[in-house]
């Protein structure tokens, strides 16, 4: 067990797309006494982050639908100062890679030597950061005002940015809420993302989007 007091309580997420490092890794931390969540990718990550902070992340780079370079960067945008710590096999930053950029540490796959990150891990949930962690963190407001624009193929449509994944999308399909606003579900992670709409509040997205392209009629007025 582990020699700090509070470790029982400090919370890991591990991501990884392998589920025999999953499996492995979850076993070695909370052997240390870590409590330990996982996910398979960037998603899943984001999916657990709505469920509640961990104390650290440690990720995988190379994983389907969301790398961990995008996930990590994701991470350092909206919490600043959560600890990171990469890993991977198909990298090795170790020599190169900017310390606190995208992560505070880098560990290799290949190493094997679960002592080093363990002592990498409480270094980094116990001592201070070595990086500014109290920059303003990219939070998209809770209820978004929608931005017309034009999508991939060039409709006129309804933007927003995914307040978890961070990415712009263009709205494929809307639903009221009871408060009168908007909300649809980012299609890269799943969340539900509120907006409203400046144009026609509560129309039908065929009306939100004619009203929101220049030159087409009104189907409607609120
Ligand atoms: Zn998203």
């Amino acid at each position: 067990m582990s020699s700090i007091p509070d470790s029982s309580r400090a919370k890991i997420l591990f991501v990884d797309d392998d589920a025999a490092m999953r499996e492995v890794m979850a076993l070695i931390l909370s052997e240390e006494g870590f409590d330990v969540v996982t996910a398979g990718d960037g998603v899943e990550a984001l999916a657990e982050l709505r469920r509640g902070l961990p104390d650290l992340i440690i990720s995988d780079l190379h994983m389907p639908r969301m790398s961990g370079i995008e996930f990590l960067s994701v991470v350092r945008r909206r919490f600043p100062s959560l600890p990171a710590i990469a890993v991977s096999g198909a990298y090795d930053l170790s020599q190169s890679y900017a310390a606190g950029v995208m992560a505070d540490a880098f560990y290799p796959k290949g190493q094997s030597n679960p002592d080093e990150l363990i002592r990498t891990i409480r270094q980094l949930m116990y001592k201070p950061l070595k990086r500014p962690t109290n920059y303003h963190p990219c939070q998209p407001p809770r209820v978004q005002t929608a931005r017309t624009g034009l999508d991939s193929r060039g409709v006129a449509s309804l933007l927003l940015t995914c307040t978890d994944c961070l990415r712009a999308f263009s709205v494929a399909n809307v639903s009221g809420s009871d408060e009168g606003e908007l909300h649809t579900q980012c299609p890269s992670c799943s969340a539900r993302v509120q907006f409203i709409c400046e144009v026609v509040p509560g129309a039908p997205l065929t009306e939100v989007v004619a009203a929101a392209s220049p030159g087409m009629q009104l189907g409607r007025v609120a």
